[in-house]
C-alpha cells in the first residue's frame, strides 16, 4: 500500500485578470499520485507550474478545492472536515516539510536547540533531559555539531541551516517529507552534500520524500520516480532513468535539453491556457501540436509498466 495516494487533487483560486474579468486559476487540476514507503518521488516543473502548492496542498496546509488525499489508508481530507483529532495528530506528526529558504524559515530569536525540540514539546514529548537527548541526535544525523544545541541560527551557513531545517522535520519522527526545493538556493557544492544527506536519512530512518524542484538533473539524482509537472498537471511520469533516457512528452524533452526553457508566452496568453478548457496546456508552447491538441485535454495514459505520459503522440 502506498504511504500516500493523491487523488484529482485540483486547487483553484479565483481572481480578477485583465479588464477586471474574473478569472480561475487552476494551480493544481486533477493531479493524481501516489509515494510508497521509503521511495523518493521527484516533483519537477518550471517556476508557477503548482508543484509548491501540490505539495502544500499534500499536507492540507493549503485547503484543496477537490479531490482527496489518503495517508495510510486514511483519508485526511475527510479527517480534516470530520475534525477527527487522532487521525489529523497523527498526520500531523508523521508528515513534515523542509522549505526552500533556510534564513526565512528559522526563527532567529530561538536557540537550535529549541527550535529542533520544539516540534517534539508540542506533539507533548516532555522532560528537559529527554528532548535534549533527542536534539543532539537529530544534530548528529544532520552532520551537525553537538555545540549548535546553544547557537543561534545567525551563526550558521546557508547549507548548515538547511540541516537544521532538516532536524527540526525529523524531530517526531515523520514518515513522509515534502521537501519544497530544499537546496536551490545553496552553492552547488553545497547542494550535492545536502543531497547526499537527504539519501542517507532516508536509508537511516525509513522516511519517505516528495521532492520538488525546477531542476529535473537534481531530481534525477536524488529522486526513484519523477513526475513532470507544467501549469497545474502531471505531464509525465516514469522511473527516473526511463524519463531521463526516453522522455516522450515534449515539456519533458524540454527540460531535459540544454536549451534554457523559458516560457514565451504573455501574461493575456497565460491567463487565456488558464481558461481553456479543453486543450493540451503544453500547446501554446508545444513544436508537436496537432489540430486535436487544441480542443481536447490528453488524460494521463501508461504507455508502458509505469511510465505515463499526458500527450496525444502517444
Ligand atoms: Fe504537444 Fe499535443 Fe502532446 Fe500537448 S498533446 S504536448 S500540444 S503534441
Amino acid at each position: 500500500m502506498s504511504l500516500i495516494r493523491i487523488q484529482d487533487l485540483k486547487v483553484y483560486y479565483t481572481g480578477h485578470g485583465l479588464f477586471r474579468k474574473q478569472s480561475v486559476t487552476k494551480a493544481v487540476d486533477g493531479v493524481s499520485l501516489f509515494v510508497n514507503d521509503h521511495e523518493t518521488l521527484g516533483l519537477v516543473g518550471e517556476s508557477g507550474s503548482g508543484k509548491s502548492t501540490l505539495g502544500r496542498a499534500a499536507l492540507l496546509l493549503i485547503k484543496p478545492t477537490a479531490g482527496s488525499i489518503l495517508f495510510d489508508g486514511v483519508d485526511m481530507m475527510n479527517a480534516a472536515v470530520h475534525k477527527n483529532r487522532p487521525a489529523m495528530k497523527k498526520f500531523r506528526r508523521e508528515a513534515q516539510i523542509v522549505f526552500q529558504d533556510p534564513y526565512g524559515s528559522l526563527n532567529p530569536r530561538m536557540k537550535v536547540g529549541k527550535i529542533i525540540s520544539d516540534p517534539l514539546r508540542v506533539h507533548g514529548v516532555r522532560g528537559r533531559k529527554v528532548l535534549k537527548e533527542k536534539a543532539l541526535r537529530l544534530l548528529e544525523l544532520v552532520g551537525l555539531p553537538a555545540s549548535a544545541y546553544d547557537t543561534y541560527p545567525y551563526a550558521f551557513s546557508g547549507g548548515q541551516r538547511q540541516r537544521i531545517s532538516i532536524a527540526r522535520a525529523l524531530s517526531i519522527g515523520p514518515r513522509f517529507i515534502v521537501a519544497d526545493e530544499p537546496v536551490s538556493s545553496l552553492d552547488i557544492s553545497i547542494q550535492a552534500q545536502l543531497l547526499n544527506l537527504f539519501k542517507e536519512i532516508q536509508e537511516k530512518e525509513g522516511v519517505s520524500y516528495l521532492f520538488i524542484s525546477h531542476d529535473l538533473r537534481t531530481v534525477a539524482f536524488i529522486a526513484h520516480r519523477v513526475a513532470v509537472m507544467y501549469l497545474g498537471r502531471i505531464m509525465e511520469l516514469a522511473q527516473t532513468k526511463e524519463l531521463i533516457t526516453g522522455p516522450l512528452h515534449p515539456y519533458t524533452k524540454l527540460l531535459l535539453s540544454s536549451i534554457p526553457s523559458k516560457d514565451r508566452r504573455t501574461t493575456e496568453q497565460k491567463e487565456q491556457t488558464n481558461g481553456h478548457e479543453h486543450g493540451c496546456v503544453f500547446y501554446p508552447r508545444c513544436g508537436l501540436a496537432k489540430d486535436i491538441c487544441m480542443d481536447i485535454s490528453p488524460d494521463l495514459k501508461e504507455v508502458s509498466p509505469g511510465h505515463s505520459v499526458a500527450c496525444h503522440l502517444y
